[in-house]
């Protein structure tokens, strides 16, 4: 019998840590997971795209859908505003879908709390921080995507500490091996979570 509601998968790592192309391997190989598309103040990269990648906002707009209550979690990075839309969670979750939460420590924490007082949210809450095996392996993996100054680089291994730091705040902790054994273990942590009993709803009298 499949379970009634989605799980709500929070998922952080340092930037550089191996977190998007984890998404995207497990949205790739799990149809029912589906990625929670964020609002960002920041301006659009490459070739990401308006509603694909994220929902990019002015700060104002922004700001007034803070005041208007429209985010389960927002927080500042990099100096960018980042948050999730409740609508888009809720949506994702009544669905029966699985609801992946790409978003940093301090957005991870607020959702964790809200969870806390939220029997619903708590219900399909699954947090998993993504480990980098060192920071000097985090250092060459920014090295590599050749798109960053030096101080750029500095000041994210020096953001990447910090979040390092939070580990325990999380249910799982995943240290970053390659693709295929970061997405495994990830899938064996899912496929454990959909069968804890809290999350059944088998009639057996
Ligand atoms: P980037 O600009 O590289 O796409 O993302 C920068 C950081 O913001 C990453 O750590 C990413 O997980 C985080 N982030 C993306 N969306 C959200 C969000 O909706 N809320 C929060 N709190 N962080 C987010």
């Amino acid at each position: 019998m499949k379970p009634k509601e989605g799980l709500l998968i929070v998922l952080s790592s340092p930037s550089g840590g191996g977190k998007t192309t984890l998404c995207n391997r497990l949205m790739e190989a799990d149809g029912n997971v589906v990625r929670s598309i964020s609002c960002t103040t920041r301006p659009p990269r490459g070739a990401e795209q308006e509603g694909r990648d994220y929902y990019f906002l002015t700060r104002d707009d922004f700001e007034k859908r803070v005041a208007h209550g429209e985010f389960l979690e927002h927080a500042q990075v990099h100096g960018h505003y980042y948050g999730t839309l409740r609508k888009t969670v809720e949506e994702l979750l009544a669905t029966g879908r699985d609801a992946l939460l790409n978003i940093d420590v301090q957005g991870a924490a607020i959702v964790c709390k809200l969870a806390k007082a939220d029997p619903r949210l708590r219900r399909a809450l699954v947090s998993v921080f993504l480990m980098p095996p060192s920071l000097q392996l985090l250092e060459q993996r920014l090295r590599k995507r050749g798109t960053d100054t030096e101080a750029t680089i500095a000041r994210r291994l020096a953001e990447a500490r910090r979040e390092m730091a939070c580990w325990r705040e999380y249910d799982y902790v995943i240290v970053s091996g390659s693709i295929e054994e970061d997405y495994r273990r990830m899938q064996a942590i899912l496929n454990a979570e959909r069968c804890r009993t809290s999350r059944q709803s088998f009639k057996t009298e």
